[in-house]
């Protein structure tokens, strides 16, 4: 299948300085007469010096073509940016994201099979390069830190809503090209987050309702944790976590980090890692700033979690 590259002007690109996490998928919709035209009309666009600031990182045409505009290290100004509220509630989607662009002449027009098998492809490298998971991200309301890590279409980011945009739209069949994505990564390696049904059960199953949730039921418990902090802490140290707690021991006065990662349809293969916090200060510090702290457990309890948790490795990142 044809892999084409163009060379775009300067002034539609940046150079990334934020991690990928995101691939945003958009379709092109500029009213040409066939899907084919759209992916010739959108190549010309993008290298045109006349583009005031419309820009994809890729473009898929309806034969399977796959036009690289712009490489990993580059940011496209623009294919998606902030929603209403913006900075510092929320992230810049095109800092953290590859773009594509998927030729469609109009919001009734079908996609092509080729057209699906190919964007799988190269969103599934994506994925694997950047460690993406297969995830389908719902951006709405509000593009909020800290940057989930997975899949959007522009119809469903804050960006979209506010330019009233709706691509990739009705035609876009969402569920054929995940299980296309699904099957490009292959089952054994790749998993989706937890919802927090799944997370609830994991909980219950690990530590029990009662102790360590000082009385609350574990939904509340999930709703009351603020996962920005556990998320922040842990992506400043290039670590990421799908779901964690801070508990302490009520015999003693140290605190760790229980953190873990589900594949869910294997629950059995939950992994759970337990961090010592080496300086619990910084742990006070953002607790303070947000109301979370960490959670007492009983020093059974406490027990069964060592011999459930991995050892995670140490955190320096935790250290002074
Ligand atoms: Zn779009």
């Amino acid at each position: 299948m044809i892999t084409e590259r163009i060379t775009v002007p300067s002034h539609l690109w940046g150079p990334r300085t934020q991690p990928v996490r995101i691939v945003i998928i958009h379709a092109t919709r500029g009213g040409t007469s066939s899907a084919g035209w759209e992916y010739i009309a959108t190549k010309n666009w993008f290298q045109s010096p006349n583009n005031p600031g419309s820009m994809a990182s890729r473009i898929i045409g309806p034969n399977g073509e796959h036009c690289i505009a712009l490489d990993d290290s580059q940011v496209p100004h623009w294919s998606a940016g902030y929603g209403s509220i913006g900075y510092p509630t929320e992230f810049l989607i095109d800092a953290y994201a590859i773009s594509y662009e998927v030729a469609q002449p109009n919001d009734n027009y079908p996609f092509t099979e080729a057209q699906y098998i190919r964007l799988a492809q190269e969103v599934a490298k994506d994925c694997k390069t950047h460690n993406i998971p297969p995830l389908m991200l719902d951006l709405r309301p509000v593009q909020r830190f800290p940057v989930p890590a997975g899949i959007t279409r522009h119809d469903r980011t804050a960006n979209g809503t506010k330019l009233g945009k709706s691509d990739p739209g009705k035609m876009f069949d969402e569920a054929k090209f995940m299980a296309l994505l699904k099957a490009n990564l292959g089952e054994e390696d790749w998993f989706d987050m937890a919802t927090k049904q799944e997370l609830r059960e994991v909980l219950e199953e690990l530590i029990g309702t009662k102790d360590i949730l000082n009385g609350r039921t574990v939904a509340q418990f999930l709703q009351e944790s603020d996962d920005y902090i556990i998320n922040t802490l842990l992506a400043e140290h290039g670590k990421r976590a799908d779901a964690g707690v801070f508990i302490k021991p009520a015999d003693s006065g140290a605190v760790y980090l229980l953190t873990w990662r589900v594949i869910w349809s294997t629950p059995s293969k939950i992994t759970y890692s337990l961090h010592h916090v080496a300086n619990p200060t910084t742990l006070e510090l953002m607790g303070g700033r947000s109301g979370v702290n960490y959670v007492e457990v009983s020093p059974a309890v406490f027990a069964h979690i060592k011999t459930v948790a991995r050892q995670g490795e140490p955190t320096p990142s935790l250290t002074p």
